[in-house]
């Protein structure tokens, strides 16, 4: 490719909307185009970039016998009814939809469950066929609250989608760890360094889940992890032990009722309590009582969770734990914290002295298990200013407390498995497996025919990679004050030939010469034409990240060129073996 022909649109400065080093490099590069508000045109380097980590991903799991299929971004009501998801998606408004000119409503695909149900419903018939997997490349839509970040976080996005059929858990359970195995390969190809941790299955649902992340100080995930066990969780899902809060010397030993005028904040009541008698008293020897309204198909509960003072609540957790109480009403459509007039309502108090004590009207309380045994602690009333103290959940409850983990867990927590501290880090999500189990065959009747002659639903699995959040992943793991890295397996070109001294005939002749070989080795090669001067060329290069640079100037006249890695010193090579050198050195870094 000559650069002269090839757009080249690079900004020297920052754009100012850009927070991350992949969006900012990305746009000022001339990768992205802001096309609207989260909108984004792919140009064309970046779309090399794209089909280069579509096909690395595709590859990989058509190699664990994965079929390609395209499936239709329009997704019928019907179906997503059928399943029982539309409700979901609409409720948590996750789902874009639009309207034909005949008033249905169809919503555009955030993921394809439904229509790859319906179509294997169709195409296997036996279980002789099972198990199978279909998947796909291509564009979903998702209603995101915070659309930032560039590539990262988008409205509409490139993911690689894929489901497996089976016959049983065990079949599943295979092809699940064979998809493992193929994303460890997909990610080590792409140059990308990227681990499994446990993950939540959110609105897929199912059995198991594990999201594949890239550490990085951006990522939006947080990550608990044991470096002892290998245990690795995302904070949503983590589990551990929490330390047990210190002594509370004063603290009285049966419920007293305390006046605690105009003090709710945790914060607030330890600041007051330590000032009227009881300076040990911590955060940790309070019950934090956050109240929500859940809503479901068959109406709304008034729920309240108790976690202790220091700790926060996790919301992902309670939803799952609520999901498992209100069962028969269905998923859990929405929820929410409730607004002081609905506090009020509940409690029969302000905001900030709800506790799980006589007065308390909600259809649920729960309360996690740190606080089980907890004796001598200090709740809210559920009258306006007063706390009570002493006080012991599972004596002094006023309503029923159903115990679950409901914490978040944090670094210093003890690993489930080793009991060592837990440590912490940020990791970018870009990809998923889930176990699904029979959630959407059943609810869509989805069967095959077992080999005992009866039906059978579908065992299923789902797993996506985040094909164009991979190239924001890849920026943000292989940048420098320059510009990006890009690993060779993904880079746009592999190698750029920049002549230094327009008009000298020998410097042009081994530029082009040199170019035109290494396309005949089939290297992906630039050669820079453009009528610019050298630290121009230079400063594109190095923000383009292209892997591989061959320079030649001055030194043609001795027979030398100067070949660079994008990220290495310059060495002084002899022309003759520019060509070899490169192909070796592309080849080498491909193969990783
Ligand atoms: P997140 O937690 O980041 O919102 P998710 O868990 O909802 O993602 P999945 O349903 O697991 O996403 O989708 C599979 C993959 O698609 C993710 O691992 C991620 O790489 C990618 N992805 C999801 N949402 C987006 C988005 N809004 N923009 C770009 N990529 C996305
Ligand atoms: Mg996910």
């Amino acid at each position: 490719m000559r650069a002269s022909k090839m757009n080249i649109s690079t900004l020297r400065e920052d754009p100012s909307e850009a927070e991350i080093a992949s969006h900012r490099l990305l746009l000022r590069g001339g990768y992205l185009h802001k096309s609207g508000a989260g909108l984004y045109l792919y140009a064309p380097l970046l779309k090399r970039v794209l089909d280069k980590v579509a096909r690395i991903v595709a590859d990989e799991i058509a190699s664990t016998g994965g079929l390609e299929i395209v499936m239709p971004i329009l997704q019928e009501q019907a179906l997503w009814e059928a399943s029982g998801r539309w409700e979901t998606y609409q409720a948590s408004r996750t789902m874009l939809t639009v309207r034909d000119r005949g008033g249905m409503v169809f919503g555009l695909a955030p993921t394809a469950e439904e229509v790859v149900t319906d179509y294997a419903a169709h195409v296997v018939k036996s279980h002789k066929q099972l198990p199978v997997t279909f998947f796909q490349q291509h564009t979903k839509f998702r209603d995101e609250i915070r659309p930032r970040f560039g590539l990262m976080r988008v409205k509409e996005f490139i993911m690689m989608d894929a489901y497996s059929f089976h016959s049983s858990d065990e079949s599943l359970d295979a092809t699940y760890q064979a998809m493992r195995a193929a994303y460890d390969r997909a990610f080590r190809r792409l140059g990308l360094e990227a681990f499994a941790v446990e993950a939540d299955s959110g609105a897929i649902g199912g059995s198991g889940s594990h999201e594949f992340m890239v550490a990085a100080d951006v990522g939006e995930d947080t990550i608990l992890y044991c470096p002892e066990s290998g245990y690795a969780a995302n904070v949503e899902r983590a589990i551990g032990t929490v330390p047990a809060a210190a002594n509370w010397d004063t603290a009285p030993a049966a419920p007293i009722i305390t006046p605690t005028p105009g003090v709710g904040t945790i914060e607030q009541v330890v600041e007051y309590l330590r000032a009227h008698g009881h300076p040990s008293i911590m955060p940790a020897h309070l019950v934090k009582t956050v109240l929500f309204v859940a809503k479901t198909a068959a109406g709304s509960h008034s729920v309240a969770a108790c976690v202790r003072g220091d700790r926060s609540l996790n919301e992902v957790k309670l939803t799952n734990a609520l999901s498992r109480l209100l069962a028969a009403e269905g998923p859990i459509l929405l929820l929410r914290p409730m607004q002081a007039d609905e506090v009020r309502d509940a409690t029969g108090a302000d905001p900030g002295f709800a506790g799980p004590v006589k007065g308390l009207k909600v259809s649920r309380c729960l309360a996690d298990r740190t606080l089980e045994g907890s004796t001598r602690m200090v709740t809210g009333a559920n009258l306006t200013d007063h706390h009570i103290l002493g006080f012991a959940i599972a004596h002094d409850a006023g309503v029923p407390v159903i115990f679950d983990d409901l914490v978040t867990i944090v670094p210093g927590d003890a690993c489930p498995q080793s009991g060592n501290p837990l440590q912490g880090k940020r990791g970018i999500e870009v990809g998923h497996v889930f176990k699904l189990g029979t959630k959407y065959s059943q609810a869509m009747k989805a069967e095959f025919t077992g080999a005992d002659q009866k039906l059978h639903p579908f065992v299923m699995g789902c797993y996506g990679i985040g094909t164009s959040r991979v190239v924001a992943a890849a920026v943000e793991q292989h940048h420098d004050a320059d510009g990006i890295c890009w690993p060779c397996a993904i880079a746009p070109y592999h190698c750029v030939v920049v002549p230094t001294k327009s008009g000298d005939a020998a410097v042009e002749q081994a530029a082009e010469t040199i170019y035109r070989e290494l396309a005949a080795q089939g290297i992906e090669a630039v050669i820079d034409d453009r009528d610019v001067k050298p630290g121009v060329k230079f400063k594109d290069w190095d923000l383009l990240g292209i892997p591989f640079r061959v320079v030649c100037g001055r030194g043609i006249t001795e027979g030398l060129v100067e070949f660079k890695a994008r990220c290495g010193a310059v060495e002084n090579i002899p022309v003759s073996s520019a060509v070899a050198t490169v192909v070796e050195r592309v080849r080498a870094a491909i193969a990783g």
